[in-house]
Parts: structure tokens; sequence; C-alpha cells
């Protein structure tokens, strides 16, 4: 039995992941389930998996909670805070931890993991993005196992040698592939009029809101660039990013002798997460088959970097290291909540980001304090752009 704690457990990723959790509930116990601030969403959660603990970071939010499961007469210890947060991923109550928060607010409680020697699956690309030198020296000192859920690098791990060296023996090129988005193939100037709604509305994954936007910038193929370089320990010249608009082939791996793997599926995240948590067996996932007969043709185009200069953006972060990724993912955290909330266009989400990496100095990220510190003032600078361009 596999002891789990679901860290972003009401999310799109969070309910995906209960929902492999529930058809297996033999292999699977919910021992931690933790989110922000969604008390109802939470009390579902508590009244179907009856978790032994469930943290709600937002302290009224937790008192609600407390209330309505003394209400229910669930048993399950309500706990509230960030601290709590990252002590319970950490306990030896779990042996395997669902990193599904959202954006760099997901560092601590995933570091936490990997420190602890847990088994961690890692939705939480922004962690690896600011801080993947320390995650993955952290995780070959605990002895903690990484297994991607991100759709691409579940792919990729699912192609590559089983001995799991870093890098990888054999590899010329990764091939990530991108849906390009719900704005493919629109120019930079067909962008300026984009709105929110139209950004959110994603032609093959339903994901949470963050992401959503993200993929319609690309800037999310430009965080899985940066997730790939730290977790499978190849250079960014060796990352390639392909426009795939069938997300069918959900990425590939290319060998020196020519041969390419790929891993293919339904545009299912229940796909990756059930092969993340039933890893080295396979387990059902509920996705539907891939029907290849009513697919017919898969489509492979290169990225329009004049259109997306996110994707730009990110292989010159990465290229750059130290606090570069970090600065750029807290730059693009308040750009796409600038938005979401109505305050900055969607071409100006690129604009934000190249200025907040302009102005501020890249330093060394050899720490989590100088990672936090970099995102902290980012953030700051981030604001300010953001508050010039709606007074501007
Ligand atoms: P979401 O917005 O649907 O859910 C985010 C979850 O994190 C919620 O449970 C929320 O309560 C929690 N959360 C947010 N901030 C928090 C904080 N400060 N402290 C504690 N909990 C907090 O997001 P999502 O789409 O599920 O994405 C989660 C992560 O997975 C992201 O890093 C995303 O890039 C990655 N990912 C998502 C998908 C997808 O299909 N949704 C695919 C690949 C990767
Ligand atoms: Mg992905």
């Amino acid at each position: 039995m596999k002891r789990i704690a679901l860290i972003g457990a009401t999310g799109s990723i969070g309910r995906n992941t209960l929902d492999v959790m529930a058809r297996s509930p033999d292999r699977f116990v919910l021992t931690v389930a933790a989110a922000r601030q969604d008390d109802v969403g939470m009390t579902e959660i508590c009244q179907r998996f009856a978790p032994a603990r469930a943290i709600l970071v937002d302290a009224s939010a937790a008192a609600r909670l407390r209330t309505r499961l003394t209400e229910l007469g669930l048993e399950t210890e309500v706990l509230s805070g960030a601290d709590a947060l990252v002590a319970a991923v950490a306990d030896g109550a779990v042996d395997t931890v669902v990193a599904a928060i959202v954006g760099a607010a997901g560092l601590p409680s995933t570091m936490a993991a990997v420190a602890a020697g847990k088994r961690v699956l890692l939705a939480n690309k922004e962690a690896l993005v600011c801080a993947g030198e320390l995650l993955i020296a952290a995780a070959a000192g605990s002895g903690a196992t990484l297994l991607p859920l991100d759709s691409e690098h579940n792919a990729i791990f699912q192609c590559l040698p089983q001995d799991h060296t870093r890098p990888p023996r054999g590899v010329r090129r990764l091939w990530l592939t991108a849906s390009g988005g719900p704005f493919r193939g629109m120019s930079r100037r067909a962008l300026a009029n984009v709105t929110t709604a139209q950004a959110l509305k994603h032609p093959n994954w339903q994901m949470g809101p963050k992401i959503s936007i993200d993929s319609a910038t690309l800037m999310n193929k430009g965080l899985e660039v940066i997730e790939a370089h730290h977790l499978f320990g190849l250079p960014g010249a060796a990352i390639r990013v392909l426009v795939h608009p069938q997300s069918t082939v959900h990425s590939l791996v290319e060998y020196i002798d020519g041969s390419f793997l790929a891993q293919l599926g339904s545009a299912d995240m229940r796909i990756p997460i059930a092969h993340a948590l039933g890893w080295p067996e396979r387990i059902d996932s509920g996705a539907p088959s891939l029907d290849l007969l009513a697919l017919a043709r898969l489509d492979f185009a290169e990225p329009d970097l004049d259109a997306f200069p996110c994707l730009r953006l990110a292989f010159a972060a990465l290229d750059a290291g130290g606090t570069a990724p970090a600065i750029l993912n807290a730059a693009n955290e308040v750009a796409v909540d600038g938005f979401l909330n109505g305050d900055l266009s969607f071409v100006a989400i690129a604009d934000v980001v190249n200025e907040v990496l302009n102005r501020l100095g890249t330093s060394s990220a050899h720490s989590i304090a100088a990672v936090l510190d970099a995102d902290r003032a980012a953030r700051d600078m981030a604001m300010q752009v953001v508050k010039g361009a709606v007074c501007g």
C-alpha cells in the first residue's frame, strides 16, 4: 500500500490523481491532502477518501473545513499554514508525495519531500525551474525518486533507458512536443487583441488557469525545456521544441544511432499520473484508448518565436543560468496574474518578463534562500512594471 500526500489536491492535477487512485484502492491510500483555500473541494475529498490529515494553508478556510468535518462526523485532522504543509510531506506516515501546487509557492514543500527521501511525483514544474540544481542534488543526497507527471517529461522518462543515468546514455536530443495552444498560427499583431476567455480555452487539455495561459504564450513549453534540462541532465542545445497540434505524441527521444522513441496516448493527464503512481508497474488510468484510425495524421512544425517570444526568453534564461530561470518564472507568474485580472494585454506578458530579466542582474542560485530572494525581487519588479503598464 502506498501512502500518498497529495499537495494541490483540489486542483486539476489533484483531481485527476484522485481519480486514478480510486481505481486501485488496494494499492493507494490518501494520507495527506493539502491545498490553499478551497474548503468546499477539500470537504468532498475528505468525505470520499478520509485522509488522516487535511491541510489548508489559509487559516480561515481551514477553520471552515474543521467545522464542516465535525458536522459530518469525519475524523480527519485539519491543519493550517505553510509550515504544517512542509512538515506533513516529510512525515514518516507518508512515502509518496504528489507535488501539484501551481507556481514557485510549491518550492518549499517539493524541496522538503525531496530532502526527506520520498518518492516524489512532480507536476509543480515551477519548483524545478527555480531551483533545479538544488532539487536534483538534494534527491541524489537523500535517495529520493523523482518521477515526472508533466506529460512531455513523463513521455521522455518512458522512452529513456531504464538505468536512469544523468545524462542518459546514447541520447542525441530530446524533442518536446507542444500543442501550440489556442492561438497557434496567429501573428504577433493578431495576438494584441485576444481576450482572457480565449486564452483560457485550450484546444486539447483541461488544466488550471495559470498553466492554460502559459500554454497560450508558449511560456509553458519554455518552462518545460528548463524542467527537461534538470530532470534528464542534458544542455539546452540538446532540447528541441516541436509544435504538434494533435497532442498525441507526448514527446520523443532521439538516439545517436538515428532511432526516435516516442510515447503516444490520448490527451489525458491520468495517463502520466497512472504511470508515475504505479511505476515500475502499469495500472489502469481510466483514460480512453487512442483511436489511431480516427486520428489518421500527425503534424509537426517549428514554433513561431516572433509571435511567442516567451519560449525564446526561457531558452535564454536557461543559458544564462543562476537565478535567471527563477526571475523568468516569478515575472511570468505576476504577468499572468495581471493578464487574468484584466490589467495587462496578452502580448504584454512577454514584455513584462523581458523587462524584469533585463533590469535584474542574475546571481548564483547556490541556496534556496538565494532563489527565494531572486523570486521576491523579480515579483516586486514585475508588479512595478505591470503598474506602469496599467497607468501608462
Ligand atoms: P490548479 O490551479 O488547477 O491547482 C493548483 C492547486 O494548488 C490547488 O489545489 C490549489 O489550492 C493549490 N495551491 C495553489 N497555491 C498554493 C499555495 N500557495 N499553497 C498550497 N497550495 C496551493 O493547477 P494545475 O493545473 O493542477 O497545475 C498544478 C501544477 O501542475 C502546475 O505547476 C502545472 O504547471 C502542473 N501541470 C499541470 C497540468 C494539468 O493538466 N493541469 C499538466 C502538466 C503540469
Ligand atoms: Mg506539459
